[in-house]
């Protein structure tokens, strides 16, 4: 099945949830509106779960843990099914690209590069499904044999943002299905259609009904629906720090496990001695690519002085250069935010940042273009002359606004970089190699690059440190996320045991 050949939707798509094995509308008919974020205008519908939708989608997935085959299969047969999930990604990989690309913004030549790499989660992760095993252990009487499972932790219920949905949602999904999990998805809000499109792959592939579910609605009442829900047994979620605080008060309510991806406000450091050309580039990846619209942004720039006015130059030579435009057409570079209340946010913020000392290097304002009226456009911004304290150097803001911070010595650099809530992520541009991994030890972040930024893949961990979230996704240690461990006790002797002691 091919869901659509060309990047250009034109026709309004009714969406329906993916609800056990079934196609269904909320049970109160009501919907949400997707918009596209390049024209203004309205171009998917999807239903508005409340909680009683959310109630038959965890039921149906914990019907399918507790008593469908799912429950029993094994990681064989389970790595079967998601290699075919994989394949069917794949064929469809472009189409899912657009509707991504329709629903959020976000460049068709990045989401194509994202959906082209989806289906290595699912490979990777079928490759770990008949890998994971308990221990064999020593116990010190003899009398016993004890051994360790590593069984499923359950229905999973996950949240995510809207800035890379597929992928985010992957990142939880496939380590899930390897481990024997059932799934609950809400997407988020503003970008329902491409998890409704991937579910169908998902049905295509021949997984049984109740494995994977989705519910398409409101952060509340239907995200908080999903995570209070007492059916699930780990809340998976990606989003802001403030939800991410919310959400694990509501799971603590019936000690559901979580795992946070929340927000950053990563240091991206340039030591003099670095290689000027090779950094401005990889600044420009941290701020300016996906609008700014990640988690992983290297929002604060802490440059050694000595380099500062000529990297702050190279920089907005650099952003005057960035094409805008539409994100389907391959040669833009920067897309529109991805929603009206976003742009207004970031536009906030470059206005406070001046009002407390700021100045504007770049950007700050929306273009003036005709053609990218209609669109959530801001130029790309560059802001000197900031302090660590002020809010524009403290607060997310999840747009293309860079704060330029002067620093002298190494160890000001590593104060400076640590002095934040956050800890996603950070940069270190340098070609001393020992300062290089002196400076990546003493980050207190989740991700150190050295000499790059913005990679990730399927076998790294990914997760944050302090407010920046809870656990790690990707590689092997995202199994242990989906997982627990049943010991098991075996009494070889057959002797009658004293039943006043332990042990
Ligand atoms: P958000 O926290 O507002 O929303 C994220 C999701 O949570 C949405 O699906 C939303 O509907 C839902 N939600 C909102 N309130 C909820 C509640 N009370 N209970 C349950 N669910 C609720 O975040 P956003 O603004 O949509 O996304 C951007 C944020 O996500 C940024 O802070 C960004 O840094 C973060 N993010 C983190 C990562 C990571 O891997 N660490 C990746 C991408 C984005």
């Amino acid at each position: 099945m091919q869901l659509i050949e060309k990047p250009r939707i034109e026709e309004t798509r009714r969406y329906e949830m993916l609800v056990g094995g079934e196609w269904v509308e909320a049970r109160s008919g009501a919907t949400l509106e997707s918009v596209n974020p390049y024209t203004g205008r309205v171009w998917a519908t999807a239903p508005e779960a409340g909680e009683e939708d959310v109630d038959r989608a965890v039921r149906a997935a914990r019907q399918a843990f507790d008593e469908g085959p799912w429950g029993r299969s094994t990681g064989t047969e389970r790595a079967r099914l998601m290699r075919r999930l994989a394949e069917l990604i794949a064929e469809n990989a472009g189409a899912l690209a657009a509707v991504e690309t329709t629903d959020n913004g976000k460049l068709l030549r990045e989401m194509e590069g994202q959906m082209r790499a989806l289906p290595e989660w699912y490979y990777y992760f079928a490759g770990a499904a008949d890998k994971i095993q308990g221990d064999t252990i020593p116990s010190p009487n003899p009398d016993f044999f004890v051994y360790t499972r590593r069984e499923p932790i359950g229905v999973v219920g996950a949240i995510v943002p809207w800035n890379s949905p597929l992928l985010l949602l992957s990142w939880k999904l496939a380590p899930a299905l390897a481990a024997g999990c059932t799934f609950v998805a809400k997407t988020a809000e503003q970008t329902p259609a491409s998890t409704l499109e991937f579910a169908r792959l998902f049905e295509e592939a021949g997984f049984p009904p109740g494995v994977f579910n989705v519910v398409t609605g409101y952060g509340v009442p239907t995200g908080s629906a999903l995570v209070r829900h007492p059916g699930v047994d780990k809340v998976a979620f990606t989003g802001s720090t403030e939800t991410g605080k919310l959400v694990m008060k509501d799971a603590a309510d019936h000690l559901a496990k979580v795992s946070l991806e929340l927000g950053g406000k990563s240091p991206n450091i340039v030591f003099e001695d670095a290689d000027l050309e090779a950094a401005a580039n990889g600044v420009v990846a941290g701020i300016f690519a996906a609008t700014g619209q990640t988690c992983m942004a290297g929002s604060r720039l802490l440059v050694q002085e000595s380099l500062h006015d000529e990297l702050v130059g190279r920089l907005a030579e650099k952003a005057a250069a960035i094409k805008l435009g539409d994100p389907l057409e391959m040669e833009t570079e920067m897309g529109p935010i991805a929603f009206r209340e976003q742009l207004e946010k970031v536009q906030g913020y470059v206005d406070a940042g001046r009002k407390e000392g700021a100045e504007l290097a770049y950007g700050g304002k929306s273009p003036e273009d005709p053609a990218l009226s209609d669109g959530f456009f801001i130029e790309p911004t560059i802001l000197t002359n900031v302090e660590n304290t002020m809010t524009v150097a403290r607060e997310e803001i999840f747009g293309p606004v860079l704060s330029v911070i002067p620093v002298g010595s190494e160890e000001e650099v590593v104060r400076q970089a640590n002095d934040t809530p956050y800890g996603l992520a950070a940069a270190v541009w340098t070609r001393d190699v020992r300062r290089a991994h002196r400076v990546a030890h003493a980050l207190r972040a989740g991700t150190v690059w050295i000499n790059a930024y913005r990679a990730v893949s399927f076998t790294a961990p990914f997760g944050g440190y302090k407010q920046s979230g809870i656990g790690r996704e990707n590689g092997l240690e995202s199994l242990d996320g989906y997982t627990q461990t049943k010991t098991v006790w075996v009494e070889l002797s057959g002797k009658t045991r004293d039943p006043f002691t332990l042990g």
